[in-house]
């Protein structure tokens, strides 16, 4: 591990006391999840990630619901565990510090590793939502059945019947809460990327809103990010070995 960049990583998270954090598939890897970019990974499929928009489930959504289920509802996502990476995150916070979690994830761990504070910017796949009455379902729900259709009744014991939409960020559809990290990222005093390529608009401007504001951003991921020239510490190792030492003040 590289001690020097790790050193400045522990020290710009000693001195800071309010810490957004932006996340991407990197911090899940550790509990199992594949990124979606890698060789193996779901993307290297381009009819998967074709249909992953919301006019495949508006136009054909039986099939969507099939391919949603290949993609975010298969065993490695919903057997996933948080890793000593997102534990860390959580301990920071214990810790005393206040730690905001943007995270483009949608597996959500940060959540059970005991984060408070947790903006999920592409939604969750844990809860599905009905696009008709609005009444909202959880993860049984949508496995009950292979196509997941709402089971609200009327008065008159009639049946809204309408397809579920995912409560999942989909292709062509905004990223939720973007301005709250905006903001967030303008006012902290150190913003950390962990595990995002940091190659898909909007989120990927958002380290340029810290940098404007005169904050420190830190990066830890395996592969080059296009802010890494103008990071105050830049890792190259894996978050879950990284995170644990910095947060215990070692490395
Ligand atoms: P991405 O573009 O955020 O890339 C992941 C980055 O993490 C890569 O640069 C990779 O080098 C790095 N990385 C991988 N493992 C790491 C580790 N252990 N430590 C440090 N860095 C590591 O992610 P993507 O795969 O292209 O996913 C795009 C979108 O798909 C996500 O934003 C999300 O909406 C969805 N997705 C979610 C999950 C999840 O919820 N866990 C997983 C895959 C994809």
């Amino acid at each position: 591990m590289q001690t020097q960049a790790v050193g400045t990583l522990r020290q710009l998270i000693e001195t800071a006391s309010d810490i957004v954090v932006l996340t991407g598939a990197g911090m899940s890897t550790e509990s199992g999840i594949p990124d979606f970019r890698s060789d193996n990974g779901a993307w290297q499929d381009e009819t998967l990630a074709e249909a992953m928009s919301d006019t495949y489930l508006h136009e054909q959504p039986h099939a969507f619901w099939q391919k949603f289920k290949q993609v975010f509802l298969r065993e490695e996502f919903l057997s996933a565990r948080p890793n000593p990476g997102h534990l860390a995150l959580a301990a920071l916070e214990a810790m005393g510090k206040r730690v905001r979690v943007f995270t483009q994830n949608v597996d959500g761990l940060h959540q059970q590793a005991g984060s408070s504070y947790v903006v999920e910017l592409h939604g969750s796949i844990r809860r599905a939502v009905c696009p008709m009455c609005q009444q909202r379902y959880g993860l049984a729900d949508m496995l009950a059945e292979p196509v997941p259709t709402c089971h609200w009744t009327n008065v008159k014991g009639a049946e809204c019947g309408f397809v579920l939409h995912p409560d999942t960020v989909l292709f062509g559809q905004p990223v939720r809460q973007l301005s709250e990290a905006v903001l967030a990222a303008a006012h902290c005093d150190l913003f950390l990327v962990l595990g995002t390529s940091l190659l898909v608009d909007p989120v990927a401007e958002l380290p340029n809103y810290a940098l404007a504001a005169g904050h420190p951003v830190a990066v830890v991921n395996l592969e080059d990010t296009y802010i890494d020239g103008r990071a105050a510490a830049v890792v190259r190792g894996k978050i879950g070995e990284v995170l644990p030492l910095v947060v215990a003040g070692e490395g």
